[in-house]
């Protein structure tokens, strides 16, 4: 790609052979499922990958990109502004950094709670924009440590918030399948409770389900945003 990373890029192309990868995972799961694939948003979860694997992917054809941490999200959108990338952000939130979100992210996949939702409102007015939101719902078995989310029971009161937020918009649901169990039946009840809140909000849009290892079985249940990590980018880097 542009002279500035140097060539011959090999990184370049280990990523357009995980992109291609992907993405033919994607297009074979919709054909399974009779679903087009246009309706199927690729995310790319960036974190602890460099801004320039950011630009790459955008040389590539990704438009969408996710990160789970505000230091390392604000720092690669701020290098990579130039692009005009949709930014995700999918991470655990804290209620103190969500001013910071709300200044950079499009749509943060992860609010579970109305306090988050108070935050994530004055940091978009603060910024003049406005964001979009999803519930996240724990997926987990009740009573088992879970991966993050509000508990089905209530994740109507937080959509309830986000929908009564001037500077927020409430585009859906998010969940993550828990941690060794079977992925399908978890994406299956995310999907019922979408179901459930779009009685109250016929425009809700977005189902954000499905990672690396089990993106067939969030497409099977009609996920529209999948956030890929390592079978684009490859294995992460440990954390220092
Ligand atoms: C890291 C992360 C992903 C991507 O995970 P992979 O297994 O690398 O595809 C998806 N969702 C969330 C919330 C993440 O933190």
């Amino acid at each position: 790609m542009s002279d500035s990373l140097g060539a011959p890029d090999e990184r370049m192309g280990e990523l357009r052979d995980g992109l291609e990868r992907t993405r033919q995972r994607i297009a074979s799961a919709c054909a399974a499922a009779g679903r087009d694939p246009a309706d199927v948003t690729l995310v790319v979860v960036t974190k602890t990958w460099p801004a320039d694997d950011v630009r790459r992917l955008a040389a590539l054809g990704v438009r969408d990109v996710g990160e789970n941490r505000d230091q390392e999200a604000r720092a690669k959108a701020a290098e990579t502004a130039d692009l005009g990338l949709t930014w995700h952000f999918v991470g655990q939130l804290q209620t103190n950094k969500a001013a910071s979100v709300a200044g950079y992210a499009d749509l943060v996949h992860s609010v579970d709670r109305v306090r988050l939702v108070d935050a994530l409102d004055r940091g978009a007015e603060r910024a003049g924009r406005s964001l979009g939101c999803l519930v996240e719902v724990s997926l987990d078995p009740q009573g088992s440590p879970g991966r993050g989310g509000v508990p089905p029971a209530q994740a109507g009161d937080v959509a309830a918030a986000i929908a009564a937020s001037e500077h927020l918009e409430l585009r859906g649901v998010m969940g993550v399948a828990p941690l060794g169990g079977d992925a399908g039946p978890a994406f299956s009840r995310l999907a019922g409770i979408l179901a459930d809140l779009r009685r109250d909000y016929p425009g809700l849009d977005v189902m954000s389900a499905g990672m690396s290892e089990d993106l067939e079985q969030a497409v099977a249940a009609g996920a529209t945003h999948l956030r890929v990590g390592s079978a684009v980018l490859g294995t992460r880097p440990p954390l220092g």
